[in-house]
């Protein structure tokens, strides 16, 4: 079946591009890789994703925050260079702009939780905290609840909060999932961390509960990045979708680091570890600690817009489409910390998170744009805002398509670039999900490449970029990953340099453009993804989620 497919894509491309060299007689002959395909290969440079970066990841975007003038100025670049490729506006209102309602606020640093009678937690070194109540005044108390991982996944028989009433109470939550057994490998997906594993899950399955909060524990182990990422992440002006009538909600919701957690089981007559150890076995009871938390938020509440930016090549058949997604967002100018100096550098620049993945649609959009003859299907370029803040304006997106849902034929998702040097396996996450993985893998086999698998599946890559809201409504996505098999002049350097990233720069203001990247990399996935998603505009068949797969069910019952 998937052969069959692959087919009579290829067949179809070989006619179109017969029929091109035939509409221009006299025209240079083409190259070996525009003949065979529309895009351009040639037209995905690295001194063009250098040119983009450069001016994207400058000072003067102050972090391209959602809603803020060097965000704005980003979104306006964006649709200021789709226009100069050729591309139509694509927001519903005939703009370039998708406006995002988002409510923005920012917690008062003097924020503090108490728990009991010992001294209170203090802001940003033991605790980082929102709230889901969108007023400036938000007061919470309730008892502690250990509940473990805090899920409820019947597919699994597993139930944190399983004979507790959680209304009014506060739950103190562990990140990540349940691990496999001997006699389970496939419990919550093996080594793969399933969605329940996520923190957006746990403060979502919590309000479910009708918790007045959700505390989550933070360990680096568990997380996958260190408490500084917390810290950045979550204190400064935060960004939410506005809030729904009826929807639950969170009056707090709030991260600890390990120690906090230790102290606050301590207070509540309870030891982590031995708490941690029981959660791990199905039929875990949640634990009610002798002990109250409370809180009092102070924020600052603003209703704002912070647009999405869509643009469109048009195919001959317009009511379908592939799409390219990367997110122009990142963390903006931190908070002064007490002490610290007015000079230091608090802009996070998000060079490599996302200004590269920018880039690089940028140039497949250039490559789709250079094609002699029109794709069958359009080709979309959405770039999105606040992916930072829990993916909202791929969340609003999916919500308000342009095109009716089943319209989108596959998601290509580019979140951060690979500046490290060249490898020759392309991570994409999600690739084995949908038939979307085969094309890739026929693609590569042509190249001399290979689709990498995850190489680390227990970091949840997949839940984390704009890809996942469009999974969620059916779309075949995937999402671009971390390479592991560097061809370059010294694979390990390659490799150091990712570890360093990951250790260092990511979400920090350390996010820089670097002297030392290698754009030959990127270039060589840019070209790979540029050709998937010309060819998936042009197959016969659309791509289809495998049956099995929890993201199928939205389309069962479209064609
Ligand atoms: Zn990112």
């Amino acid at each position: 079946m998937r052969t069959g497919l692959w087919l009579s894509g290829v067949v179809a491309l070989v006619i179109a591009s017969v029929l091109t060299a035939q509409e221009r007689p006299g025209s240079p002959r083409p190259d070996v890789r525009s003949a065979r395909s529309g895009a351009v290969l040639d037209e995905i440079r690295g001194s063009d994703i250098a040119a983009h970066v450069h001016f994207l990841a400058d000072d003067l975007l102050e972090g391209r925050a959602p809603s803020t003038r060097g965000g704005d100025l980003a979104a306006k670049y964006l649709a200021a260079q789709l226009a100069l490729l050729g591309y139509n506006p694509g927001a519903a209102d005939g703009t370039f702009f998708q406006q995002v309602p988002v409510v923005e606020t920012l917690v008062d640093p003097a924020f503090t939780l108490t728990v009991g009678a010992g001294a209170p937690f203090r802001y940003l070194e033991d605790v980082v905290a929102g709230s889901g109540i969108q007023q400036p005044q938000v007061r919470v108390a309730g008892d502690v609840v250990f509940v473990g991982h805090g899920i409820v996944a019947p597919e699994y028989n597993w139930n944190d909060y399983a004979g507790v009433d959680m209304k009014g109470k506060i739950a103190l939550v562990m990140v990540n999932d349940p691990p496999a057994t001997g006699g389970e490998p496939q419990l919550f997906g093996g080594p793969a961390l399933t969605y329940y594993g996520r923190w957006t899950y746990k403060f979502e399955e919590a309000a479910r509960q009708g918790a007045a909060g959700a505390i989550l524990i933070h360990t680096d182990e568990s997380a996958t990045y260190p408490w500084q990422v917390v810290q950045s992440g979550f204190s400064g002006t935060q960004y939410a979708i506005p809030a729904v009538n009826g929807a639950p909600r969170l009056s707090l919701a709030a991260w600890v680091t390990d120690r906090a957690a230790r102290e606050i089981a301590t207070r509540g007559g309870q030891d982590l570890d031995a708490l941690r150890a029981a959660a791990v076995t199905r039929g875990f009871k949640a634990v009610l600690l002798g002990v109250q938390a409370s809180a009092s938020i102070t924020q600052t509440v603003a209703q704002r817009t912070s647009p999405n930016v869509i643009g469109v090549l048009r195919g001959t058949n317009e009511s379908e489409a592939v799409i390219y997604t990367a997110h122009y967002d990142h963390l903006g100018v931190r908070e002064l910390k007490p002490g610290e100096s007015p000079d230091v550098d608090r802009i996070s620049n998000g060079a490599t998170d996302n200004a590269t993945g920018l880039a690089g649609v940028l140039e497949v959009a250039q490559s789709l744009a250079r094609a002699r003859t029109r794709p069958n299907r359009s080709m979309y370029v959405l770039f999105t805002t606040a992916e930072e803040s829990g993916l909202l304006g791929a969340a609003y997106f999916a919500d308000h398509p342009v095109l009716p849902a089943a319209a989108w034929v596959a998601n290509i998702n580019i979140d951060s670039l690979n500046m490290a040097g060249p490898s020759r396996d392309i991570v994409l996450l999600g690739a084995e999900r949908s038939t979307v993985g085969a094309l890739a893998a026929q693609l590569a086999a042509e190249t001399d490449r290979v689709v990498g698998p995850d190489p680390e599946p227990g970091r949840g890559y997949f839940f984390r970029s704009d890809h996942f809201p469009l999974a969620k409504i059916g779309i075949p996505a995937v999402s671009v990953g971390e390479p592991i098999d560097f061809i370059g002049s010294d694979p390990a350097a390659s490799k150091q340099f990712w570890g360093e990233y990951n250790a260092k720069r990511y979400h920090q203001v350390e996010d820089e453009v670097l002297p030392s990247w290698n754009y030959d990399g990127a270039v060589n996935d840019m070209r790979f993804l540029a050709e998937l998603g010309w060819r998936i505009a042009n197959l016969a068949v659309k791509p289809a989620y495998h049956p099995t797969e929890q993201f199928a069910r939205p389309r069962a019952g479209t064609n």
